[in-house]
């Protein structure tokens, strides 16, 4: 497996390594640093110097040891780098979750792409890769993914919420995993707290009974997970003051809905949606108003 590193990471990632250590009053990288930058600038015209900064950037990101983290955590996931063509690390852009993305091929690619300030914090850093390694791993094996080959794949069509609740199903999984492998770093309580947040309407016992599944299991499958991230947002009971699946709003006005034309409409939209969970009569408004009938 290759692993490559976007210049853009590599190049954050160095000058805030050099901040802290000239912070720690340690120059030695520093000087060296602007030596060799400044050979770049006496040496290379302005056309070539890009690459160059990149090499010197690689170069140093090697020698403050910002790569060994990564390599470490790697060792314990012999079967990701069996799997895989290549791993790329890239910067996290702006508000963009930090993750994983994963294309198809045999052997498949990944890219994680991570903020270069996580290069400063070494134990955050180590489990951030942990989880994200093992999630791999999980997309890289048959029988969790399914075939499907793409973090979160098949929910991209499911409303955000769903999406969400997915995403916290799965990390807990990968939490409980890891602690039992003694990479403790997210309690079951903590985790037990994270359900409780995504499904506000379930019983405690209904919740620890989730938790039970995806904490204290080594089997979980994408497709499990979807369901129970859409099961739960079909038992929405329709009580005044719930959430209206569509617009999420509370309401005390629930109608049902059932004429071809405006159900059609309203899958359009939310493909995950059946007219038995069903809408707050304002929205049923707008689709009566899109669809020309009353
Ligand atoms: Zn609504």
């Amino acid at each position: 497996m290759r692993i490559r590193f976007e210049p853009e990471l590599v190049e954050e990632a160095v000058s805030l390594e050099l901040i802290r250590r000239e912070h720690r009053g340690d120059f030695v990288f520093s000087e060296s640093y602007r030596e060799m930058a400044d050979q770049i600038y006496k040496d290379h015209p302005a056309e070539s110097r890009t690459h160059e900064f990149e090499v010197l950037h690689e170069r140093f990101f090697h020698r403050l040891g910002l790569s060994e983290g990564i390599h470490h955590v790697l060792r314990r996931f012999p079967e990701v780098k069996e799997k895989l063509r290549e791993l790329t690390f890239a910067k996290a852009q702006g508000k963009q979750r930090p993750g994983l993305e994963v294309r198809n091929g045999d052997p498949a690619f990944a890219r994680v792409t991570l903020k270069s300030e996580l290069f400063g914090e070494p134990h955050a850093l180590l489990r951030f890769l942990a989880r994200e390694f093992l999630r791999l791993s999980d997309l890289l094996n048959p029988h969790f993914s399914g075939g499907a080959l793409a973090a979160g794949a098949g929910t991209t069509r499911f409303p955000e919420l769903i999406r969400q609740r997915f995403r916290t199903l799965w990390d807990i999984s990968l939490y409980g995993r890891l602690s039992r492998r003694g990479e403790m770093f997210v309690s079951r309580e903590e985790c037990g707290r994270e359900l409780k947040a995504v499904f506000p309407r379930l019983s405690d016992s209904a919740l620890e009974l989730m938790l039970y599944k995806l904490w204290d299991s080594e089997d979980v499958t994408q497709a499990e997970l979807q369901e129970m991230a859409r099961a739960h947002s079909h038992s929405n009971p329709r009580t005044p003051g719930a959430q209206c699946p569509l617009c999420h709003f509370p309401t005390h006005d629930w109608v049902t809905e059932e004429r071809e034309a405006i159900v059609g409409l309203i899958r359009q939209d939310y493909p995950d949606w059946e007219s038995s969970q069903g809408i707050c009569s304002r929205c049923l408004e707008l689709y009566q108003m899109q669809a020309g009938c009353w």
